[in-house]
C-alpha cells in the first residue's frame, strides 16, 4: 500500500513502497479551471502508484472554493522575487508566499502544472519556459517553447524551472470540457508511466508533435474600449497585417509577414472589465 501524508495545507504526498523520483501535480492555480483535479482524480482512482512519490498540490484552495480565476489578483503572476518578499500578504499574494517558502522543502525532480483556457483551442499544448524540457518532451501534445519573463513574468511554472525543477504547463482545453479532463489526464499517464510511477498496458507516444515559439506578448492598451474583430481561437493562423483588434489607443495589426498565429486571445468580457491584462500572444512554428 501506498502511504499517504499530508505535507502542508492543500498539500499531498502518496508514497509508494519502491523509491523513485518525487513528482509535483498542481491543480487549481486557477480556481475555475477543474479540469486539473478531475484528471488527477480518474488517474488515483484506476492507478496504483508503484515507485516514486507523487505530491499532489491544491494550488489555491481559496479561489477554487470560489470557483475563480483567483480571489483578488491573479496567484500566476505572482511568483515574483520582489512579491515573494512583501509584506503583509492577502489572499492569492498570501498562498503564493506560502507555497514559495514550503515548495523547495519536498524535493520535486519535475512538477506538471494543470489548466484549461477561457477560449477554444485547436489542440492542447504544453508550456515550457527555460529548464522544462526533460518534462517538456514527455508530453503527448504541442508544445510551445521560448516563454521568458518579459512575455509572462511571475508564473509558478518559470519559478519553478527556476529553482531547478523542470515544469511545465499543461493548458487542456476550454474551461469545463471533457477533453480538457481527457488531454491532462493523458499528460499524467504519459509523465507518471515514464518514470515508472504506474504502470501502462499500452505505452503512450509522445513523437512527433507540433511545436511553436513564442514570438510577442500583446497587452491590452485600453480595457473598456478593447475589441476583437471576430472570435479567435489559439493556433488561428494570422495574415500579414491581419486587424486583430482595436482600443482607442491603436489598432492591434498581425506582423507583415506570413507565418504568425495567434495564442490565447483573453476573454472579451474579462478584458473590458479590467479583470484581464493580457490581450493575446503572437507565436510561430518551428519547422523541424
Ligand atoms: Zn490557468
Amino acid at each position: 500500500m501506498e502511504q499517504t501524508s499530508v505535507l502542508g495545507h492543500g498539500i499531498v504526498s502518496i508514497k509508494s513502497k519502491k523509491p523513485g523520483r518525487t513528482i509535483g501535480v498542481f491543480c487549481n492555480v486557477h480556481g475555475n479551471e477543474p479540469s486539473g483535479r478531475a484528471s488527477l482524480r480518474r488517474v488515483l482512482d484506476n492507478y496504483a502508484i508503484e515507485s516514486g512519490t507523487l505530491v499532489i498540490i491544491d494550488a489555491n484552495p481559496e479561489a477554487a472554493l470560489l470557483d475563480q480565476r483567483y480571489v483578488t489578483a491573479d496567484m500566476n503572476r505572482m511568483f515574483t522575487a520582489e512579491l515573494l518578499a512583501s509584506q503583509n500578504p492577502h489572499h492569492d499574494l498570501a498562498r503564493a508566499q506560502y507555497l514559495s517558502k514550503l515548495l523547495p522543502e519536498l524535493g520535486l525532480d519535475c512538477a506538471v502544472d494543470l489548466h484549461s483556457t477561457s477560449s477554444a483551442i485547436k489542440f492542447p499544448f504544453a508550456v515550457g519556459f527555460t529548464g522544462a524540457d526533460p518534462v517538456m518532451e514527455l508530453c503527448p501534445i504541442a508544445r510551445i517553447s521560448g516563454w521568458n519573463e518579459i512575455f509572462m513574468a511571475g508564473t509558478l511554472v518559470e519559478w519553478l524551472c527556476k529553482n531547478g525543477v523542470p515544469s511545465v504547463t499543461v493548458e487542456g482545453g476550454q474551461h469545463r470540457s471533457q477533453s480538457a479532463i481527457d488531454v491532462a489526464e493523458h499528460v499524467l499517464l504519459s509523465v507518471l508511466s515514464h518514470f515508472e510511477f504506474i504502470r501502462l498496458e499500452n505505452p503512450i507516444l509522445t513523437e512527433p508533435q507540433k511545436s511553436f515559439e513564442v514570438i510577442k506578448h500583446v497587452t491590452v492598451g485600453d480595457a473598456v474600449s478593447f475589441k476583437f474583430m471576430k472570435p479567435y481561437a489559439s493556433f488561428d493562423e494570422l495574415a500579414p497585417k491581419e486587424f486583430i483588434a482595436a482600443d482607442e489607443t491603436r489598432e492591434y495589426l498581425a506582423p507583415a509577414e506570413a507565418g504568425y498565429s495567434i495564442l490565447m486571445p483573453g476573454d472579451q468580457t474579462a478584458i473590458n472589465c479590467g479583470r484581464l491584462p493580457d490581450a493575446y500572444y503572437l507565436i510561430k512554428e518551428i519547422q523541424m
